[in-house]
């Protein structure tokens, strides 16, 4: 079945006075994948994020999220997306269910805490503030809020710097299990490796500019192609692996 873009994003400009951060970037996010955006800090991966996400302005081009422009339908967007708030939003005195209650009557909707905490593992910490969580917590439970409105789209800029191996693992399957219920996902890290297992196709950014889109695989089968031979790897495992068989497994409970 061919595949369907959900994001189209034409000729992208977004200049901040007479900087040009984003310099008429191009690319397409199919329905149902993991689209990682990937480049050097100061991109414009960020900026491209917060003008599809309607959170700031375009200075010219073309988008479309699940067929709305982003010119006259912002508010149909804003319900068929989801997006992360910086920790500041979440009100320090109250405990996550509270803040999934408050959330959801900001969408006007009415969505049961435990519902939502299930599909991040949080309902043991239901009563919990986010302040005393963990990071990898933090994480999945900023994932719940983007799902309140039960999104088409989540956009996830940088979910796991900052964790441990584990923590980025638990949240790995989290980020699938998402993609595989139908949300298509679009994020941004700075981890290859995490790109690499993670996303369907990634768009490499620099200097405001796409310069390549595709498949990991196919990225790593092309670089190959071209003679392209790594320093080989002597020993069979790395630090990675030392650090998650001392702890004890792959995946841990937080
Ligand atoms: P990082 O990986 O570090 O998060 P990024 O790819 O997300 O980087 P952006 O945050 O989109 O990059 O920034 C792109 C460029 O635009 C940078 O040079 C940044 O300094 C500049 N920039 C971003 N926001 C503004 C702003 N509000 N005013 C002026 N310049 C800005």
């Amino acid at each position: 079945m061919a595949k369907q873009p959900i994001i189209t994003v034409k000729n992208l400009v977004k200049k901040y006075d007479d900087f040009t951060a984003v310099n008429d970037i191009s690319f397409e996010v199919y329905e149902g994948e993991i689209f990682g955006l990937l480049g050097p800090n100061g991109a414009g991966k960020t900026t491209t994020l917060e003008i599809i996400e309607t959170l700031r302005e375009k200075t010219s081009g073309e988008i479309t999220v699940d067929g709305y422009s982003i010119d006259n339908d912002t508010d149909a967007i804003k319900k068929r997306i989801g997006v992360q708030l910086q920790a500041a939003g979440y009100y320090p005195n109250l405990n996550l269910s509270e803040l999934i209650d408050l959330f959801s009557g900001l969408y006007g909707i009415d969505k049961s805490p435990k519902e939502m905490l299930e599909k991040v593992a949080l309902t043991e910490k239901a009563k919990a503030k986010y302040k005393d969580l963990s990071g990898g917590q933090k994480q999945r439970f900023s994932i719940a809020t983007t799902l309140i409105n039960d999104p088409r789209i989540i956009f996830l800029d940088e979910p796991t710097t900052g964790l441990d191996p584990q923590a980025r693992r638990n949240l790995w399957d989290l980020i699938r299990d998402i993609r595989d219920k139908g949300t298509t996902v679009v994020i941004t890290t700075h981890y290859m490796d995490e790109a690499e297992v993670l996303c369907d196709r990634v768009a490499f950014i620099d200097g405001g500019h796409v310069i390549g889109i595709d498949t990991p695989d196919n990225f790593i089968d092309k670089l190959v192609a071209t003679g392209f031979d790594r320093k080989k790897e002597v020993k069979s495992a790395n630090l990675e692996d030392v650090f998650i068989n001392l702890t004890g497994k792959e995946w841990r409970p937080e």
